[in-house]
């Protein structure tokens, strides 16, 4: 008998890849955080003894899933500002905010509460893109949370740095040091988007990226304002303007991507780009509607995110592949457009393309880390099952998440956080409201 640390038994198991596949009744072995095993439950019997068994019989399990766009800490901002357009939203409703309140102890308490409410819906990886970017690697650390973190660059001054220097020197830094080899945090270089990058700015940001080899993480496309403002001040869309700073390339994450001719989308297909697709926040801000299945159809990697809880406004991902699925759909004016099998890929796998961590996460595959989600299907909403994949992304709520295991450690046991004090965390939150809504 092999000892291994953790034997799982789930009544189902999708592992995304192979595509489509839907397992029954299978083990799952975790050994020193990776996967080392997927067999049939008498199998794993015959083969294994496990330290612990965790037994999930009406359960699917499949792999953690990957918000591959969101902005931690702007929980505190939930509700601040709404029914308001993306320009005004931000001039009007964000910024402002911004300048009052961000600093190290709110992007702490921010993150923290994010990173709770991403854990409690199933998700074992961020990609973020704020400011105090070191405190948020820290708060992921603290609470087990693999991340990515994007160190913001803009032209003007914010709490975190006063100019374009400052905030590349800084954002050098840290992706730098001290994450170079960490297990569980990496780091990306994260410009809010063309308008508020400059040439200067941009020339510098491709070097770093190149010489460091680091992703590039830009809201590009997410609206038409974006578009025609860059048209009228350059002559350009803003795609055209970072090509030609030379930032168009397979180290690049192109975030919501909304409007895009076809030559855009064969342009991102040929040089290997990956779009981060954030359905519930383009359609909060009516921003529009991405052509998701044509860019699949291209051959894009497409990932999924839910942007900031400030603009969507919930750090759901159960809730995101379902809407990513419905308004491909609408979009594509066809009901085989996004099945449910696309959705969860694009939540899972397609975001750790896109972050570069497919080697390690994104699939259950055998000697991958053992980065797990277990989700009961055994309640009112979601019985009878016959196509468990179908349940997930048409009728499951991110409630029904029982487990979660990210480098193997059972961070949700049954419902229930295991190291964690969520209450602490909230009555934070309850404070910030306090403060924030007293001025
Ligand atoms: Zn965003």
């Amino acid at each position: 008998m092999q000892r291994c640390d953790t034997l799982i038994q789930a009544r189902w198991c999708i592992p995304v890849e192979p595509d489509r596949l839907v397992l029954e009744r299978q083990g799952i072995a975790v050994t020193d955080g990776r996967i080392v095993a997927i067999e049939p439950l008498r199998a794993m019997h015959d083969r294994f003894d496990p330290g612990v068994v965790v037994d999930r019989p009406s359960h699917l399990l499949i792999p953690g899933l990957i918000n591959a766009h969101t902005h931690a800490a702007m929980t505190l901002f939930r509700g601040l500002a709404e029914e308001l357009p993306l320009e005004r939203w931000l001039r009007e409703g964000i910024w402002p905010h911004e300048k009052k309140w961000v600093s190290a102890e709110m992007v702490r308490d921010g993150s923290k509460h994010a990173i709770v409410e991403m854990l409690k819906g199933g998700v074992t990886c961020f990609s973020d893109q704020y400011f105090f970017p070191e405190v948020v690697a820290e708060s992921a650390i603290d609470l087990h949370m693999r991340a990515m973190i994007g160190t913001p660059m803009m032209d003007f001054a914010t709490p975190w740095a006063e100019n374009a220097d400052e905030y590349l020197s800084k954002a050098t830094d840290l992706v730098h040091d001290p994450y170079a080899d960490h297990p569980l945090v990496s780091s990306c270089f994260a410009p809010h988007s063309t308008d508020a990058l400059s040439d200067d700015s941009g020339r510098k940001l491709r070097i770093l990226a190149d010489q460091l080899d680091r992703r590039v993480q830009i809201h590009l496309h997410e609206t038409t304002t974006e578009i025609t403002n860059t048209m009228k001040e350059r002559g350009t869309r803003p795609l055209t303007r970072l090509t030609e700073l030379g930032l168009v390339n397979s180290s690049l994450m192109a975030v919501h991507a909304v409007h895009m001719t076809h030559e855009e989308m064969r342009q991102f297909s040929a040089v290997g780009v990956s779009v981060t697709h954030c359905p519930g926040s383009n359609l909060k801000l009516a921003s529009g509607i991405a052509p998701v299945q044509a860019m699949l159809d291209a051959g894009i990697n497409v990932a999924l995110g839910t942007d900031g809880a400030a603009s969507n406004n919930v750090l759901d991902m159960l809730g995101e592949m379902r809407t990513a699925a419905l308004l491909g759909k609408v979009q594509a004016q066809d009901a085989a457009a996004i099945p449910a099998s696309t959705a969860l890929r694009m939540a899972t796998l397609n975001g750790a393309k896109a972050l570069g961590l497919d080697d390690n996460i994104g699939s259950i595959e055998t000697g991958k880390s053992a980065d797990l989600t277990c989700i009961d299907l055994n309640r009112i909403n979601s019985q009878p099952v016959y196509d468990p994949t179908a349940q997930l992304v048409y009728s499951c709520n991110r409630e029904q998440i029982s487990d979660v295991w990210i480098g193997g450690r059972h961070l949700l046991d049954n419902g229930s956080l295991t190291h964690v004090d969520e209450d602490e965390i909230l009555q934070r939150s309850v404070e910030w409201q306090q403060r924030i809504a007293a001025v």
